[in-house]
Formats: C-alpha cells, sequence, structure tokens
C-alpha cells in the first residue's frame, strides 16, 4: 500500500492506473476510520481493482465555530486498518496542497444542499462539493463510494455528479451501527458515557418510526426530551428531499441533535407502501 501526499503524484499514479485498463475504487474519508468507513473500503474492493482512500480533515467544509482543529486524527491507526482492508493508496494531502492561497473556484450545487444540515451549517455542502471534485479530479475513479449516514451528502454528490457529467458511479453503502444502535462516527469520541448512553434516543426512536410506533411529532418529542438541543427532525422525500409526496417511494427521517456540545446526525429509511 502507498502513501501519498502529493496531489499531482495521485494523479499522475491514477493515470496510469487507468491506462492498465483497471477500475479504481475511491473511498473519500476525513480518517479516524471507523468500521462504517471500513464498509465502504469493503465495497468499493467488490467494485473496483484498484482502490483509493483518501484521509483528508477538509477545512473548507468546517464553520468558523464548529471543530476543525479537535477534529480526532489518528494516521497510524487509519494506515493499518486500510492495509487490512487491502486499500492500494492513501491520499493523505495536506491543506496548502489541496487550496492555493488565492484559489477563486467553487463546486456549488443549489437545491438538495440548501435545507438540513446545509442551513445549520452554512457553507458546508459547498465546501464537500469542491473538495469531492477535486478528489474525483486527482483520484480518477470509476466508482465512488459515499455512506448513508450522510444522507444528503450522498444526494448532493449524486447531483453535482449527475450535474457536471463526471463519468462515475457513485455507490451509496448502508449506515454502520454499533451493537447498541448508536451510528458509528468519529465525533462519538467526543461523548461522555453519560452522552453516549443519553445518545441511543436517535437510533431508538428511529427504529420506532420504522417499525410504525411513532410519527415525526413522536420522534421529535422523544430526541428533544434527551437531547440537550435538536437542529432538526424530518420526514422526507428520500429521492428529493421535499415533503413526501403521492409518488414517494421512500421516506427519509432525518435528524441531527447535540449532546454536551457533540452535534450527531443519523437517519433510516421507510419504504413507502404502495
Ligand atoms: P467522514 O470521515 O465522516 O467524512 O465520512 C467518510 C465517509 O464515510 C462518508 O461517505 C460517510 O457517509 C461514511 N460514513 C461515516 N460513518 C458511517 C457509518 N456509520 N456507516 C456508513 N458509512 C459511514
Amino acid at each position: 500500500m502507498r502513501i501519498i501526499h502529493d496531489p499531482v503524484e495521485l494523479q499522475t499514479l491514477a493515470l496510469s492506473v487507468r491506462r492498465t485498463g483497471k477500475r479504481i475504487g475511491l473511498v473519500p474519508t476525513m480518517g479516524f476510520l471507523h468500521e462504517g468507513h471500513l464498509s465502504l473500503i469493503d465495497e468499493a474492493k467488490k467494485r473496483s481493482d484498484f482502490v483509493i482512500v483518501s484521509i483528508f480533515v477538509n477545512p473548507v467544509q468546517f464553520g468558523p465555530n464548529e471543530d476543525l482543529d479537535k477534529y480526532p486524527r489518528d494516521f497510524e491507526h487509519d494506515r493499518a486498518l486500510c492495509e487490512e482492508h487491502g486499500a492500494d493508496v492513501i491520499f493523505a494531502p495536506a491543506p496548502d496542497a489541496m487550496y492555493a492561497p488565492d484559489r477563486s473556484v467553487w463546486v456549488e450545487e443549489t437545491k438538495l444542499s440548501r435545507g438540513l444540515c446545509g442551513a445549520l451549517r452554512p457553507g458546508h455542502f459547498r465546501g464537500v462539493t469542491t473538495v469531492v471534485a477535486k478528489l474525483f479530479l486527482l483520484a480518477q475513479p470509476d466508482v465512488a463510494v459515499f455512506g448513508q449516514k450522510d444522507a444528503q451528502q450522498a444526494l448532493v454528490i449524486r447531483r453535482m455528479v449527475r450535474d457536471l457529467n463526471f463519468p462515475i458511479e457513485i455507490v451509496t453503502a448502508p449506515l454502520v451501527r454499533d451493537t447498541d444502535g448508536v451510528a458509528l462516527s468519529s465525533r462519538n469520541k467526543y461523548l461522555s458515557p453519560a452522552d453516549r448512553e443519553r445518545a441511543k434516543v436517535l437510533s431508538r426512536s428511529l427504529f420506532a418510526a420504522q417499525r410504525g410506533e411513532l410519527d415525526a411529532d413522536g420522534v421529535r418529542k422523544a430526541i428533544a426530551g434527551t437531547a440537550d438541543k435538536v437542529d432538526y427532525v424530518v420526514w422526507l422525500d428520500a429521492d428529493t428531499l421535499e415533503e413526501p409526496t403521492e409518488n414517494t417511494r421512500e421516506i427519509l427521517v432525518a435528524v441531527a441533535a447535540y449532546f454536551g456540545t457533540t452535534r450527531l446526525i443519523d437517519n433510516v429509511l421507510i419504504q413507502e407502501k404502495k
């Protein structure tokens, strides 16, 4: 497994790999890898011949009062896990190598990124689409794997790929949970044991919604009664992120809430009975 820091070196390698006829799979991450990330690497392995995992805490997707500086990092642990899961390359650039001080080009999705996390984290999705577009041009993937954990992000990326004609297949892999139901997240590391216990309310209420035992209001009440602050609880068409209609195929129930100072997101999908 090679570790590459230089963007141009990655692009040169990726172009040469493609010339040999191999399919490249890309898994973009911010590191501090857990089983959720590893499931994406495994999925990329199945769908390609050469897997590139990027590890980059992308500064431009963090707001001024967010956790950029304290975002957890453990490169040696990540390296061992990537190796174990058969990645071919880790791409770990420094921020300066990705962004020129006088950069002036952004990639922005203007519809799906407006609500939910986009409304509460201004500029977040513009940072995500910009870095993912750059990673696509550097890693030259045939297929890129994202997690359903970040449901809105996956939709925004799909829309970017469709609207800008990136020749890349986007795969959305299922959300991976801990044994107690809590969605795996690098940010879980911030939780105190008591907050971690309280955080179970997210998956518990979402599962109850899935079983038809709670409606949107019920989910909202359950979470508001336990979390320190609720950013949103929504019940939307999973393809459009708009209010469900008679054409809705699948409902996305998505939540974002704080436990202590840690903001967690979680979601489930509910098939509409036709
Ligand atoms: P992050 O490192 O948090 O930016 O996440 C990198 C990728 O891993 C994104 O596509 C996430 O959606 C995905 N991911 C993070 N947590 C999970 C999880 N629990 N299950 C599945 N995918 C995940």
